[in-house]
């Protein structure tokens, strides 16, 4: 994916503020933060949204979950609490379509989203 802006955080083509990093997930802040804290967790793999996803791809959803997990305990938004946000596609507001979790934390949050 030559394109792709995550892709080419993924690979170390283009700088960004990298919070995590393994063999399969990558995490990084928002340009545009919403909140305190706010990541962004992807798969170092390519995949476009959670409407591409394959049962292949099960444990790696769940390590990336994991990830989440373990960077709000850093971050110390764990016990206040925090949002795991994914946005699938143009209705729910998806801009980057390299599949991403968004952590979210420090502040309080109001449901609905909008
Ligand atoms: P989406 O709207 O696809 O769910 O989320 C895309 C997110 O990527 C947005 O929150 C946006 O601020 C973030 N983003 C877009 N471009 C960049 C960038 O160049 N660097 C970083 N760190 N985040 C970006
Ligand atoms: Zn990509």
């Amino acid at each position: 994916m030559s394109e792709c802006l995550f892709c080419k955080f993924v690979n170390h083509e283009i700088p960004t503020q990298v919070v995590y990093e393994d063999e399969r997930a990558f995490a990084f802040r928002d340009i545009n933060p919403q909140a305190p804290t706010h990541i962004l967790v992807v798969p170092r793999q390519h995949i476009e949204n959670l409407a591409a996803m394959h049962t292949e791809h099960e444990s790696l959803m769940g390590h990336l979950l994991w990830v989440c997990a373990e960077l709000a305990r850093q971050e110390g938004i764990e016990a206040e609490g925090y949002r795991v946000v994914l946005n699938t596609n143009r209705a729910a507001g998806q801009s980057v379509y390299h599949l991403h979790f968004h952590l979210l934390g420090g502040r309080h949050m109001t449901w609905p989203p909008g």
